[in-house]
């Protein structure tokens, strides 16, 4: 008696459930449906889809961080006008990413821009302490680095980092906009460096 194979191979993969039906009726099908073919020492990822890149994540991370920094929006004397001034459309400072933004609960940098009083220290702390993980400080002009014109006044607190820690100080009074966007760029390389060393 004759046996037709098809018919054979179709029952048999019938009663084994691990193993893929695949309809004969459609060649095609069954070539796409063929198993990537393995070459050690090369991942499979790289033959099913050529030309993929493959980065660590911290990096991605890093990247993303570094390029959609949120300062909190708030100015403490004159300073805060040449920030204001780093937001509007001349200088144009969103085009590093960076949204000025009127909340601590979602910023990343906050920019202390002018002169920090001992009364005022507090708040700076709480607003500070109110930003989620990972922060950033700039501390912009004289006044927030180091007192500036006010180093005799012992109302003036001689210099923000008695209170937050500060990652970039900008020098000046008050510093022109393109420092603060300079010291958004040293902060972004800071960023990327910190990943480095977090990989060590
Ligand atoms: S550093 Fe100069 S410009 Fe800035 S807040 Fe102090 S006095 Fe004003």
């Amino acid at each position: 008696m004759e046996i037709d194979n098809n018919e054979n191979q179709s029952v048999d993969n019938e009663n084994d459930l691990s193993v893929p039906v695949i309809p004969i009726e459609h060649p095609n099908e069954e070539k796409e449906l063929t198993l990537a073919e393995y070459k050690p020492g090369k991942a499979l990822y790289k033959s099913v889809l050529p030309g993929i890149l493959q980065v660590p994540a911290d990096l991605i991370l890093a990247m993303s961080r570094k390029s959609s920094l949120w300062p909190m929006t708030f100015g403490l004397a004159c300073c805060a006008i040449e920030m204001i001034a780093s937001y509007m459309a001349h200088y144009d400072l969103d085009r590093f990413g960076s949204v000025p933004w009127p909340s601590p609960r979602q910023s990343d940098v906050m920019i202390v821009a002018g002169t920090v009083t001992k009364k005022m220290a507090p708040a700076v702390r709480r607003l500070y302490e109110q930003m989620p993980n990972p922060k950033w400080v700039i501390s912009m002009g004289a006044c927030a680095t180091n007192g500036g014109p006010y180093t005799r006044y012992d109302r003036v607190l001689q210099g923000v980092d008695k209170v937050v820690p500060v990652d970039v100080y900008v020098p000046g009074c008050p510093p022109r906009p393109e420092a603060l966007l300079d010291s958004f760029l040293v902060l972004q390389e800071q960023i990327m460096e910190d990943r480095k060393a977090a990989g060590k």
